[in-house]
Formats: C-alpha cells, structure tokens, sequence
C-alpha cells in the first residue's frame, strides 16, 4: 500500500533492530483517512469471503479493525487484555505474550460475540512473532468459528510470525512488509 509504506518511510522512528514506532499515525496518535485505506484495502482483498466478524486485539488493532469492519458491513469486537482474572465461564481466554511489553497477558472475548457459523478476519497492527495473531485464533478456534484469514497493516518479515502463521494454515496478509530495520533504516520486502 503506497500510502502506508509513504507514512512509514517518513514518520516511522526505528527504535532497534528489532522494533518500529509509529505512534503519529497508527500506536499513539491516528491517521483517520489512512486508517480507512487500510480497511478498505482488507475489505478489497476479503470481499467474497462472506466474513461474519472482524477481530483484534486492544488498542491500537482497532482502529485499523473498525474501518474494515465498516467497509464489510460486520461487527468488529475487540480482544480485552488482562494480567491475571478470575475465571469465569461466559467469556474465552487464551494467553499471548506480548513482544513490545514482555509479558503474558491473558485475552478475553465474550462467548455471546462469537459462535461456531462466524467466518472471522482477524486484524492487528503489527506482526512480529505471531504471538498475538496465534491466540486470537485460538480464541476463534474455542468458539468454533473459522479463522478466514489475517490482516496486518505492518509485518516484519524477518521475524518468524508470519512463516509460522502460514505454515499453521492460515492466510495471512501484510499491508506493508520490513525486511530490515538495521543501521537505522527500514528496508522493505
Ligand atoms: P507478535 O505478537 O506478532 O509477536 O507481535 C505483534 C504485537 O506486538 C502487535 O500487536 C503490536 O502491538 C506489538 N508489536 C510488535 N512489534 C512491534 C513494533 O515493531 N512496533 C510496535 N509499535 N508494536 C509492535
């Protein structure tokens, strides 16, 4: 996506090797006009689908995730994160390890949002190692419902997430794919 790949070149920060910050369009401050791109490119490239739900994580999944869900005229229903929680029966969890906060976060959706006919495209805004991506298919998955496929805005291909996402099974689709954030400098695919 020109657009995207635009704003990433000139307001990206490249914070390591290792991690992005984007937090003038997309992790802190948001770009309104280039988050309904990004859904109406998701919603291009699942039109016929027959997508029932949109999925992601909180926070910044949903801004990318609401105008997908807009263009494709579903629900969108967010993961809540949590550090620990009573166990309760009407909600599903899973655990993902957060990349950026280092630490395991227990996700919860309610089992009223999700059932076994729902034809589910997740969304997030990054893909590293797939940790995020894995749990709210697995979320899905508990539910019965079927993961259609994985949108993210940015992925970094040089770490394992989305081979191991494909090699698992599912579609996945990058809006923007890094090959490198070495000496400072993104390198896309
Ligand atoms: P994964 O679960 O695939 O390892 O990492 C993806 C999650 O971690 C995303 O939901 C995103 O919030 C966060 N994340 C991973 N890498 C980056 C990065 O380089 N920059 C930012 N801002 N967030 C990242």
């Amino acid at each position: 996506m020109k657009l995207l790949k635009e704003k990433v070149m000139t307001e990206g920060i490249v914070l390591s090797d290792q991690v992005l910050k984007v937090d003038s369009f997309l992790n802190h401050q948001m770009d309104p006009v280039l988050m309904r791109e990004v859904g109406a490119e998701f919603a291009r490239l699942y039109a016929g689908e027959k997508i029932t739900k949109v999925l992601t994580i909180e926070s910044s999944g949903i801004a990318p995730a609401i105008m997908t869900a807009l263009e494709l005229d579903v629900p969108m229903i967010f993961a809540r994160k949590h550090k620990s929680l009573t166990l309760r029966d009407d909600i599903l969890v899973e655990k993902v390890y957060s990349f950026t906060k280092r630490e395991t976060n227990e996700i919860t959706v309610s089992k009223k949002f999700l059932n076994k006919d729902d034809r589910v495209l997740i969304i997030d805004d990054f893909l590293a190692n797939g940790e995020a991506a894995f749990g709210l298919a697995r979320v899905v998955e508990q539910a019965g419902a079927s993961v259609v496929g994985i949108g993210i805005v940015i992925e970094k291909s040089f770490q394992p997430g989305a081979r191991l996402l494909e090699e698992a099974g599912y579609r996945v689709d990058s809006l923007v794919r890094i090959a490198s954030l070495e000496n400072g400098t993104v390198t896309f695919v």
